[in-house]
C-alpha cells in the first residue's frame, strides 16, 4: 500500500490543502532567497454586527422569564488572526468592547498566550442571546485549548487538555529525477524531505551524490485527536539507500539520531556546505570546471547555486583566513584541529573574522561570483595534513557511541522501528 492510495482517503479538503502547500513549497524552492509569502487572510466569517457592552445591567425584558443561564452562548465568531493583528486590534476590528479586552488582560498567566497571537491562528469568541459576550476560546496546540468563560460579573479562564493518540506512518519511495521530487510522492511535507536531508547529511551530499534508483523508507509520527490528523511530528526512522550503499538512522529520546548499533549520526563533517535544496546541478555526475568547462576532477567541489545561498562550516574550528583575492574571489578558510582544514572560495559575502570560531553548521558567508569564475557557486576543499581528498570518499573522525545505559535504554525501541521499518522497505522492493 503506498502513501499515495492513503492521501487518496483523506477527505478532499485535506488534499487541496497538501496540494496547495506543495505547490507553495514548490515555489518557495525555485526562489530560495525570497521572503516567505503568506496568503492574504480574508475574514472567515461575514463582519459581525457591532457588539455592545451589555454587561451592565439591563433592561429587563420580562419575557425572557426567570433567567436560569443568561450567558449561554448563542452565537459564535470565528477570527482568523491576520498578519500584524493584536488581540486590541482584533477588538478593535470586530467592535468588541476595551473594558473587556481589559478584563482579559487581567487574568494573569493563562492570557499571556493572547499577547503573542501569530497570524494563521483562530480565536472563537461567543455571545450569549441578547449580544453579551459569553466566552473566547484560543487553541495553544493540538493539545491545549485556552478557555475564557464569563462566569456572572467575572471572567474565569483554564487550559482544556486532550489526549493524542499516536500513529506511526510510514513513507516510502524511489528517486527518478530529484530526491525532493521523490520525497513529495512519497506523501512527505516539505519539513519532513528537509528533515530526512538532515538526519543524513554527515553521510550523504544530497546535492551530488544523490542517483536514480537510491531508495528510502521512513516511519513518522502522527498526532489524532477525534480520529482527525492534528499534527505531524518528527521522523522516528528512516533508511536510505544511495548508489547502493545503506543507510539507518533512529531517533532516540534526547531528539537526536542515532545508527542501529548507537553511533551517533552527528559527526565531526558535513558532507556538504550548502543545503541540497538550493544546489542546481543535483544530476551532474560529470561535473565540468565552471571555468575550463572540462571534465576533470580539479581540487574541491563545485556547488552551483544561486548568489547568496547560505555557505556553511562543514565542521567546528577557528577562522584562519577571510580575505579576497583576483583567484579565489571572497574566500574563507576554517582549521578544524591539527588535521583538518577546510576552504570555501568566490563567496558573494563573508560572515567571519580571521581569528573567529565557528560551530558546525554556522553559516560563513554566502555563494557567490567573485575571483576567476564564470557563474555563481562554491568552490570547497577539504584538507588532510595540507592534502587535498576527497571529502565525500575520505576517512573522517569515528561519531561518539551512546553511553551504555543510553544504549540498554535505546536498542529495545531502535530494534522494533527498524523491524517495522524492513517490512516496509521489503514491501517497496517487491512492489520495484
Ligand atoms: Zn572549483
Amino acid at each position: 500500500m503506498s502513501v499515495i492510495n492513503r492521501l487518496k482517503s483523506l477527505p478532499r479538503g485535506h488534499k487541496i490543502a497538501l496540494g496547495l502547500l506543495n505547490a507553495a513549497m514548490a515555489v518557495l524552492i525555485m526562489m530560495p532567497t525570497e521572503p516567505a509569502v503568506a496568503s492574504r487572510d480574508r475574514p472567515v466569517l461575514p463582519p459581525s454586527q457591532p457588539v455592545r457592552d451589555t454587561r451592565q445591567p439591563l433592561e429587563l425584558d420580562v419575557e425572557d422569564g426567570p433567567v436560569i443561564d443568561d450567558h449561554r452562548p448563542v452565537r459564535e465568531l470565528l477570527v482568523k488572526v491576520r498578519r500584524g493583528d493584536t488581540l486590541s486590534s482584533i477588538f478593535a476590528r470586530q467592535g468588541l468592547p476595551s473594558a473587556l479586552l481589559h478584563e482579559i488582560s487581567q487574568l494573569g498567566a493563562h492570557a499571556e498566550s493572547l499577547q503573542k497571537i501569530h497570524p494563521g491562528e483562530r480565536l472563537t469568541f461567543s455571545f450569549d442571546q441578547k449580544g453579551r459576550f459569553a466566552g473566547l476560546s484560543y487553541p495553544l496546540d493540538a493539545a491545549r485549548t485556552l478557555d475564557i468563560r464569563q462566569s456572572g460579573a467575572e471572567l474565569r479562564s483554564r487550559i482544556i487538555s486532550v489526549t493524542l493518540e499516536h500513529r506511526i506512518q510510514y513513507a516510502q519511495a524511489s528517486v527518478s529525477s530529484n530526491f525532493w521530487g521523490a520525497g513529495v510522492s512519497a506523501g512527505l511535507s516539505p519539513g519532513q524531505i528537509m528533515s530526512l536531508a538532515a538526519m543524513f547529511a554527515w553521510d550523504l551530499d544530497f546535492g551530488l551524490d544523490i542517483r536514480a534508483g537510491d531508495r528510502f523508507a521512513v516511519l513518522y509520527e502522527q498526532r489524532y485527536k477525534d480520529g482527525i490528523l492534528v499534527d505531524t511530528g518528527h521522523i522516528l526512522a528512516a533508511e536510505f539507500i544511495n548508489q547502493g550503499k545503506i543507510y539507518r538512522a533512529v531517533r532516540h529520546d534526547d531528539g537526536n539520531y542515532y545508527s542501529p548499533e548507537g553511533r551517533a549520526m552527528r559527526k565531526s563533517f558535513l558532507r556538504a556546505p550548502v543545503n541540497f535544496s538550493h544546489i542546481s546541478s543535483n544530476f551532474n555526475p560529470r561535473r565540468l570546471h565552471p571555468v575550463t568547462g572540462q571534465v576533470k576532477p580539479h581540487r574541491g567541489i563545485d556547488y552551483a547555486a544561486r548568489t547568496g545561498t547560505p555557505v556553511v562550516a562543514a565542521g567546528s574550528g577557528v577562522v584562519v583566513e577571510s580575505g579576497y583575492n583576483r583567484f579565489n574571489g571572497n574566500y574563507v578558510v576554517i582549521r578544524h584541529d591539527r588535521t583538518y582544514l577546510t576552504k570555501y572560495l568566490h563567496l558573494h559575502q563573508r560572515r567571519v573574522k580571521k581569528g573567529e570560531k565557528v560551530k558546525q553548521e554556522q553559516q560563513i558567508g554566502t555563494v557567490g561570483a567573485t575571483g576567476r569564475v564564470t557563474g555563481p557557486h562554491l568552490h570547497y576543499e577539504f584538507l588532510v595534513n595540507g592534502v587535498h581528498k576527497d571529502p565525500k570518499s575520505v576517512d573522517l573522525p569515528q561519531a561518539a557511541f551512546l553511553s551504555r545505559g543510553e544504549l540498554d535504554r535505546f536498542r529495545p525501541k531502535a530494534d522494533k522501528l527498524l523491524a517495522q521499518l524492513s517490512k516496509v522497505s521489503e514491501v517497496m522492493l517487491a512492489n520495484h
